[in-house]
């Protein structure tokens, strides 16, 4: 019996390991951890009471034990801005060379190049991104993976009717429909197409990037930051929604979510600036996938210090992929197998 019991045991690991996992990042630009962890800070500002939940559907999930929190990490560059932030989230190398939001392409092998090196094609590999500058910081040979980022206009070939009306709709509203700042678009257009693409094409690594609420903070309206965050609770929530549509893609595909910086306290809150402890600080969220969940105890460390150099091996751990580790990268997955 026993014997019966360690084959079929062994066959159901065989199976698990056999399927194929996904995972989806999501990066929210500037969002500090205090608004995601304590709620709303300035009730003078917001006009609601202080510490009213931002993210009410995710925290749910995390008491269900479908989403762990890391509160405390830092990030992996000396500047607390944006491109030296996601260089070194997406390569997994701390960031000492660029110092600003213009630095040329990235020569730093991200995630996305060795994914693409193992093989997986470019269809499998996507990012929908709203920040212009975040084209220079995805591979550093680029042209590997599909890329909608800014104003392009996002077509491919073969589309129904339907597709072809949908995608034209888009492409005309995200070009008119401007925000009051330059360099980016909103992030409702990079949202509705991620998930046409995700239904589609049903990416191995999908990287959603998410920027509105940075520049809500820069122009010091606090109300906006807010709602940008509150929309993050909504976007995930319709991620899960259309996952669980989506059959065993659905069931495999894990999510990650982070910020690439914080920002000041007090009065400073609109600024970021590495000279302030709190714009170092940043965060993360790992929502692992329905078969990881059902098929594994996991375990995470909470002693070690984190920072964004765990991102990367955190995905890899996801995916089922062998992680790049050694040389400058130094980070660890976030959580492990029991
Ligand atoms: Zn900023």
């Amino acid at each position: 019996m026993k014997k019966i019991i360690f084959s079929f045991l062994f066959f159901l690991c065989q199976n698990i390991l056999a399927q194929k996992q996904n995972v989806i990042l999501i990066t929210i630009d500037g969002v500090r951890f205090q608004e995601i962890f304590h709620g709303v800070r300035f009730p003078e500002i917001a006009q609601e009471e202080r510490g009213t939940e931002l993210l009410p559907k995710l925290k749910r999930l995390e008491k269900l034990g479908k989403v762990i929190s890391f509160p405390r990490m830092h990030i992996a560059n000396k500047m607390a801005i944006s491109l030296p932030g996601y260089r070194s989230l997406l390569s997994g190398e701390f960031e000492n060379i660029c110092k600003w939001n213009r630095c040329p392409n990235t020569f730093r092998k991200t995630i996305f190049d060795d994914l693409f090196e193992s093989g997986i094609s470019k269809e499998k590999l996507a990012t929908f991104a709203s920040w212009k500058q975040l084209a220079l910081a995805i591979e550093s040979q680029p042209g590997r993976i599909t890329r909608n980022i800014e104003f392009e206009p996002y077509f491919e070939p073969n589309l129904t009717p339907r597709e072809e009306r949908f995608l034209n709709e888009v492409n005309e509203k995200m070009r008119t429909d401007l925000p009051p700042w330059r360099g980016s678009r909103y992030d409702k257009y990079t949202f509705a197409l991620s998930k046409f693409y995700l239904q589609k094409h049903r990416p191995r690594f999908l990287y959603i990037q998410l920027v509105d609420s940075d520049e809500y903070a820069h122009e010091r309206k606090y109300k906006k930051y807010l709602n940008s965050i509150r929309e993050l609770d909504d976007r995930i929530d319709e991620l899960l929604k259309i996952l669980n549509t989506m059959g065993s893609y659905g069931k495999n595909t894990s999510i990650v979510i982070t910020t690439d910086h914080g920002r000041g306290r007090g009065f400073l809150w609109p600024i970021h600036l590495s000279a302030f402890t709190s714009a170092n600080q940043v965060w993360s969220y790992v929502l692992p996938s329905k078969k990881i969940l059902d098929n594994h105890q996991l375990k995470y460390q909470n002693l070690r210090r984190k920072s964004h150099l765990d991102i990367r091996p955190t995905i890899e751990f996801l995916l089922g992929v062998p992680p790049k580790s050694g040389g400058a990268n130094t980070g660890r997955p976030l959580i492990e197998f029991k």
